[in-house]
Order: C-alpha cells, then sequence, then structure tokens
C-alpha cells in the first residue's frame, strides 16, 4: 500500500533548506521515527527534488550517505522523501549548540574518516556531491556521520564531465571554480569535494568558518580575495593543533586542485588512519550525548 503524508505525524520542524522544510515525524502505526523533506510544488524546484531523489536511490547501499525510505507525492504537486533521521542533527547545528567551541582532534578525526568514507562511495558511483559544508553533514547518537541533501549533487557520465561552476554555497568553493578560466566547468568535481570537506572539517576545529575574520559574512568578493591571494588560507597555526591535523588540512586545501590529495589518500593519511579505533568513535559520540537535541 502506498504511503501519504498523513500517515505520519508531525513532530517538530528539523530545518530549513531553500527547498523547503523538514519535519520530525512519526509513522503512527509503527511509531516509527523518520525525517520527512517536503518540498513545494514549484516546476523548478521538483525538478531539482527528482535530481536529488535519483542520486539518493543510487547511493542507497552507501553506509555514509543518509537513506531515502520513500518518496511520497501529493494531489498538489509537493514532494516528499522519507528518510531516515539522524537524531544527533547537522555538524553545524552541533556547533552552535556548542556555543562555537572547537571540536576535539579525537572526534574530528572519526568525522573527517567517515565523511570520506561517504565521499569514497559517492565518487565511486560517479557522483559528486557539490555543497559539502558542516549543515550538509549529519550525525546520530550512535555517532555515525553520513551526507545529506543532494540538491545540487550531479551523476557524471564520463569520469570528467564538464560540472556547472557556479552551484551549492560559494563560501566552501574550491579556488579553482572560481577562476574565470574553468568557468566553461573544465575542472575536476571530484577534488572540488575534497576542498570543501577540507574547509568543513577546520570550521569545527576553529568554532568559526575559517576563511574570513570570526563574525564576516561571505560574500563573493571577500571569498575571492581570501582564496586567490590570501597566503594563509587554512593554515592551522603550530601549537594548535597535532602536525597530524595540520597536514591533513593542508593536503585537503591545496590551491591547486593537482595537487590536493583524492579521497583514497586521504583514508590513508595518518590523521584518519588513526579514527579507525574505539577511541575517536567514542569522542565522537561522546560529544554527540553532551550536546544532545532537546526533544
Ligand atoms: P539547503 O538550503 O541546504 O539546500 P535543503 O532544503 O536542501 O537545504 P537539507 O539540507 O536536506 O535541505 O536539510 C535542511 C536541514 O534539515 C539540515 O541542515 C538538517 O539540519 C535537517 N535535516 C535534513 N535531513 C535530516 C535528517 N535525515 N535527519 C535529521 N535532520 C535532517
Ligand atoms: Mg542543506
Amino acid at each position: 500500500t502506498e504511503l501519504r503524508v498523513s500517515d505520519f505525524e508531525k513532530i517538530r520542524v528539523l530545518g530549513h533548506g531553500n527547498g523547503g522544510t523538514v519535519h520530525r515525524v512519526r509513522h503512527r502505526r509503527s511509531a516509527a521515527v523518520y525525517a520527512l523533506k517536503v518540498v513545494r510544488a514549484d516546476p523548478l524546484l521538483r525538478r531539482q527534488a527528482y535530481r536529488e531523489i535519483d542520486i539518493l536511490r543510487r547511493a542507497s547501499d552507501c553506509n555514509h550517505v543518509v537513506r531515502l525510505h520513500s518518496v511520497i507525492t501529493t494531489p498538489s504537486g509537493d514532494v516528499s522523501f522519507l528518510l531516515e533521521h539522524m537524531d544527533g542533527g547537522s555538524l553545524d547545528a552541533l556547533l552552535r549548540r556548542r556555543g562555537s567551541r572547537p571540536f576535539p582532534e579525537s572526534a574530528l578525526a572519526s568525522i573527517a574518516r567517515q565523511a570520506l568514507l561517504g565521499l569514497a562511495e559517492l565518487h565511486s558511483r560517479q557522483i559528486v556531491h557539490r555543497d559539502i559544508k558542516p549543515a550538509n553533514l549529519l550525525i546520530n547518537s550512535v555517532g555515525v556521520v553520513k551526507i545529506a541533501d543532494f540538491g545540487v549533487g550531479k551523476v557524471l557520465r564520463r569520469s570528467l564531465d564538464p560540472c556547472d561552476s557556479y552551484v551549492g554555497t560559494c563560501a566552501y568553493m574550491s579556488p579553482e571554480r572560481f577562476d574565470p578560466a574553468s568557468h566553461g566547468g573544465d575542472y575536476d568535481p571530484y577534488a572540488a569535494d575534497v576542498w570543501s570537506l577540507g574547509l568543513a572539517v577546520l570550521e569545527l576545529h576553529r568554532g568559526h568558518f575559517p576563511l574570513l575574520p570570526e563574525g564576516a559574512q561571505p560574500d563573493w568578493a571577500a571569498l575571492m580575495v581570501a582564496i586567490c591571494l590570501g597566503g594563509a588560507i587554512g593554515t592551522v597555526a603550530e601549537g594548535a593543533a597535532s602536525g597530524e591535523f595540520r597536514e591533513f588540512i593542508e593536503c585537503c586545501l591545496q590551491k591547486e586542485s593537482g595537487k590536493r590529495w583524492s579521497v583514497a589518500d586521504l583514508l590513508g593519511h595518518p590523521f584518519v588512519a588513526r579514527a579507525d579505533g574505539a577511541e575517536s568513535e567514542r569522542a565522537l559520540r561522546e560529544l554527540v550525548r553532551e550536546n544532545s537535541v532537546e526533544s
């Protein structure tokens, strides 16, 4: 039997996006909890929603991509995604609940490793995300991190298909995507996801967006200057972190995409490899518990 939106009780709003609203819902009959992302009937948004559904279905067996259980349409044309509920919310909300206190390195190692595993799963299916940032990385109370929000994701037909440069959140875009020479899309989209992930991890380490002074609103001009001219982008001050962490960030934030490490290389980096153990997983679970979402 087909599911309807009325089969679910809305518990509370989890987040708002460009496309619509995400609710925490409970299935009335089974009492199972899900996240329901409702996208309005607007034709453009619907086209984007169906692209996102296509990607989520291709990635349905990925351990570090949020699971899509089903799609519910209404006669009015709304499209709703019934998603696995990630009860720790987004990493960006988790940072805010901590009052912007930086995440400990041990927890960051586990986050970086799991997000890289997610990117590896996606990239091996020719899927690029193109909007990696803390708000699109979700976590649950078990300490599992998953990639969400494929609103601007893309399935590449050839391994190096041209990509539209200006999609996603400009603050997390890699330098080559700002480059007028690659306006036609002549850049490596896989390497661009790595840049964004490096920036996201660095943000959680600093407690604020790392390319601009604390509190500054990212705008195009300021970012161009910071990324293209700025010298000390993304470098972590000595003493502020372990050598391994600083090196890891540098490998992700190489300005020249050709020098940037690949996802596979980064999974072998000592900072991430050491997270393949109980300690950093425990640190991450602890962090979620200390800052848990109020019900
Ligand atoms: P954007 O403006 O980023 O494009 P969007 O409309 O595409 O937003 P999402 O990014 O998918 O929507 O979700 C918005 C927010 O809702 C997320 O940042 C997160 O806080 C929350 N959210 C989304 N999906 C889930 C989920 N499965 N479990 C828990 N929270 C979720
Ligand atoms: Mg989002």
